[in-house]
């Protein structure tokens, strides 16, 4: 009943939203996606609104904050994030409820305890108000979520790590952002060390710091335009035999899909 449970709602950037958790209760990353799909995904797995004990934002892009207006104040969960974060919010077009008391404010490296749950935040590099990524320890787990970012920094670095579990971003493939049809603005953001990770960077970092305690990696925030789900896998997972790692035998890879919610994963 209190092992460790992950589904991923949405992720990409129509959308994205995690919960980790156990049996009863516990926690979303981020809730980019309409209030009535999490509730739908979340009674699919036998809970609901009053056993989501908070809400951790990683950054104040839409596709990440859509519903943390409306889960605070009408729902009454706890959200937090950085006060700059905070500030983006209030700012942000897309959050129509804006927040008051479920407002809570955390610093980078700090560690925040939601029951038997510990959430440290850790600054990564992109392009919003301000950016981090969170690690979840439960039962001596540890799950890193690290998504939106264009470079792993050392931070990063140090997180994913340690994780036995984590979501971490594969945004694009090079060659279809270079020769797909978007803006070269669009794309030199994309790029920038303050974008997105592609394809062969999360490759690299895999083959290059595998170690055994990792055991699942959740490839996310997948473009539609600059990326297929195959070639994320494939890009990474060849990076990772190039080593002589095995997909299957020595680490779990999924890819996480845009709209559709993951299965439960219980661990
Ligand atoms: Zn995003
Ligand atoms: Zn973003």
């Amino acid at each position: 009943m209190d092992r460790l449970r992950f589904l991923s709602l949405a992720s990409g950037s129509s959308g994205n939203c995690y919960f980790i958790g156990n049996a009863s209760y516990g926690i979303l990353i981020d809730a980019g996606i309409g209030i009535r799909t999490i509730r739908k995904c979340l009674r699919n797995i036998g809970l609901d609104f009053e056993n989501i004990w908070a809400v951790f934002v990683t950054h104040d892009h839409a596709d990440h904050i859509k519903s943390v207006g409306l889960l605070g104040e009408k729902q009454h969960i706890p959200v937090y994030a950085t006060r700059k974060t905070h500030e983006g919010i209030q700012r942000s077009y897309c959050v129509t409820e804006k927040l008051y008391g479920s407002k809570k404010f955390i610093e980078k490296f700090e560690t925040v305890q939601i029951g038997e749950f510990k959430i440290t935040s850790f600054p990564v590099s992109h392009d919003a108000s301000d950016n981090v990524g969170y690690t979840v320890e439960y039962k001596e787990k540890r799950f890193t979520f690290a998504t939106d970012l264009g470079v792993i920094g050392e931070e990063v670095s140090e997180h994913l790590k340690q994780a036995d579990y984590m979501v971490l971003e594969a945004n694009y493939d090079e060659t279809m952002l270079k020769t797909g049809k978007y803006p070269p603005h669009l794309k030199v953001r994309i790029m920038a060390d303050t974008g997105h990770l592609s394809n062969d960077q999360t490759g690299h970092f895999l083959a290059e710091h595998y170690n055994e305690r990792m055991k699942y990696v959740f490839l996310c925030h997948l473009s539609r335009e600059n990326n297929m789900p195959e070639i994320a896998f494939t890009t990474v997972e060849n990076y990772l035999n190039d080593v002589n790692v095995k997909v299957g035998r020595d680490m779990n890879l999924v890819t996480l899909s845009r709209y559709t919610p993951s299965e439960l994963y219980i661990f």
